[in-house]
């Protein structure tokens, strides 16, 4: 078993789970029925996917990735945290490695 991508959200972790499931790679997602009870999401406790099949594991990364990218796409420009000086893809509401949450004035303005 390998990890090749951590979710924002259990609904995240599922549309990767749907696009291996169409190239035939299997799946596990770690952290799963964590989520629910805990409202917003530590990120220690993100769902992971994991393929079962190690040999799937570059084919599953290159698909990881590419759905990332069409993520980050969607979610806008990266955020950077005005705490730590971290970037955080543009659709996370706390910096990715503090956790300290982006105030209007993190998002890169380019002054
Ligand atoms: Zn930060």
């Amino acid at each position: 078993m390998r990890e090749v991508y951590r979710a924002g959200s259990l609904h995240e972790a599922q549309m990767l789970v749907d696009l291996l499931a169409d190239e035939r790679i299997e799946t596990f997602v770690r952290n799963e029925h964590l989520q629910g009870a805990l409202g917003e999401l530590p990120l220690t406790l993100q769902p992971i996917v994991c393929i079962i099949d190690d040999s799937k594991y570059l084919a599953a990364r290159t698909i990881a990735r590419d759905f990332e990218l069409a993520n980050r796409r969607d979610a806008g420009p990266d955020r950077l945290c005005g705490h730590c000086g971290e970037t955080s893809p543009g659709n996370f509401s706390v910096c990715w490695k503090c956790r300290k949450e982006f105030a209007p004035t993190d998002v890169n303005e380019g002054e």
